[in-house]
């Protein structure tokens, strides 16, 4: 490829969230720039791949586990988490209880997986469907006091639908990363 890659690192970032928050959504977006409004059929563990031309002399590869629809079934098995560097807890903004559940999605992580030091892994909070008018955003204060709170090391509100915000959030993601790698 055209890539510069004197350095590479592979990081595993999962994304959990309810169902139909966009989780897929949000990683096809970012992965292969497409958006669907049909609904996915598969049920099971998957993973995409993205490579990040990070500096110069840097690729970065993420490796993106979506639960694919096991959420539904409530807690996920710890071989999911295992190994993953980084997290993505995404709700719905015309979804409220959607919100409500990103406190049980955090926890889950940190009870599963831990940094080798002992830390949590970076996590960011995506608010999904910023495009739709029954969306609402909170405000910023009680937003950053729920990240204080929970752990998150920042939150976004985005469109998959209209890729909006998307890269910028995976950015601030993989630096924390970076930082602790
Ligand atoms: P998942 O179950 O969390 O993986 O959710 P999906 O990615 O399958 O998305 C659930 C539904 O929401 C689908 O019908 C998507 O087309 C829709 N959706 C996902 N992201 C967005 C978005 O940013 N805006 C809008 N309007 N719809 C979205």
């Amino acid at each position: 490829s055209s890539m510069n890659k004197r350095r590479e690192r592979l990081f595993k970032v999962i994304v959990t969230g309810d169902v139909a928050t966009g989780k897929s959504s949000i990683i096809k977006r970012y992965v292969h720039d497409v958006f669907s409004t049909h609904y996915k059929a598969t049920i099971g563990v998957d993973f995409s791949l993205k490579a990040l031309q990070w500096d110069d002399d840097m690729v970065v590869r993420l490796q993106l586990w979506d639960i694919a629809g096991q959420e539904r079934f409530g807690n996920m098995t710890r071989v999911f988490y295992k190994e993953a560097v980084g997290g993505v807890v995404v709700y719905d903004m015309s979804r409220n209880q959607t919100l409500d559940s990103v406190r049980r999605w955090k926890k889950d992580i940190d009870e599963k997986v831990l940094m080798n030091d002992g830390r949590p892994i970076p996590c960011i909070l995506i608010g999904n469907k910023s495009d739709l008018p029954a969306s609402v955003s909170r405000p910023a204060a009680e937003m950053d006091a729920l990240c204080q709170e929970l752990g998150f090391v920042g939150w976004f509100e985005t469109s998959a639908k209209n890729n909006s915000n998307i890269d910028t959030a995976m950015q601030t993601l993989v630096s924390r990363i970076l930082e602790r790698h």
